[in-house]
């Protein structure tokens, strides 16, 4: 406490310089929070949008499957056809030489099971077709759409680069400028300040007082407080979160 109070006293600044200078700490480590949640949800966007096309172009490539196998198996049914109509004709030429009525008879049956083969062949190919149709025209689709997210992408992907370009300078001032100001006040707020913002959920470890009450946690401050937070005589942290409390009047000095 003895060194930490002698650095301080070495530093030769005051109570109010302290607040002041922290208070402008808060504000340039809130500019920076600002500055990297921006950054922060342009990546996510990107890549959801990644995931969407790579999504897509998995579903295209399934239907482009789909209609290969649609497109094979009515070439196997009208194979099937073919073998059916070749079996009738060769049932028919038998029937020419049948020995008596019961062979002949025998051989219409065939002949009328390799019909009723070729119908239901039909029959499939027809449904066949249609769900081609269907797959061929969701496949249309699914480019036009691939195309229209791959635009998008394009686009996020451009505002990304450009806001880190942009960001990345301002950034690094703003560090540049976090860094002098906490230099210049006593270790052991530094620490203190470092822990509070750490373990606050908004990242602010000052707060001013507003309309009576703690600007981190909104609890009232009774009047007396108030009035010693106002004084600066000394550092007055929130009895309930723990920031720092400074007045409100204190941001608006230098502006
Ligand atoms: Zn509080």
């Amino acid at each position: 406490m003895a060194k930490a109070d002698s650095k301080a006293n070495a530093q030769e600044m005051t109570v109010e310089e302290r607040l002041k200078a922290l208070y402008d700490l808060q504000s340039v480590e809130s500019s920076i929070d600002k500055i990297r949640t921006l950054r922060g949800e342009l990546p996510l966007e990107v890549q959801d949008l990644e995931d969407e096309v790579e999504g897509l172009e998995t579903r295209l490539g399934n239907l482009d499957g789909e209609v290969k196998n649609l497109n094979d198996a009515i070439l196997s049914k009208k194979n099937e056809i073919k073998e059916a109509d070749l079996l009738i004709k060769k049932y028919e030429a038998q029937q020419g030489n049948v020995r008596n009525n019961r062979e002949f008879d025998s051989l219409s049956k065939e002949i009328e099971f390799q019909k009723l083969e070729i119908e239901l062949c039909e029959k499939r190919i027809k449904e066949f077709t249609a769900e081609l149709k269907n797959k061929k025209e969701l496949g249309e689709s699914s480019k036009t759409l691939i195309e229209d997210r791959k635009a998008d992408l394009e686009a996020k992907q451009k505002e990304l680069e450009e806001i880190v370009g942009e960001t990345q300078v301002e950034e690094e001032r703003l560090i540049e400028k976090s860094d002098k100001i906490l230099n210049t006040i006593p270790e052991r707020l530094q620490v203190a300040f470092k822990r509070i913002r750490k373990n606050a959920r908004n990242g602010l470890a000052v707060v001013t007082v507003e309309r009576d009450a703690c600007g981190g946690c909104f609890n009232k401050i009774p009047p007396q407080r108030q009035m010693d937070i106002a004084s600066r005589k000394k550092i007055i942290v929130c009895e309930y979160c723990g920031r720092i409390l400074v007045d409100s009047a204190i941001g608006g000095e230098d502006e």
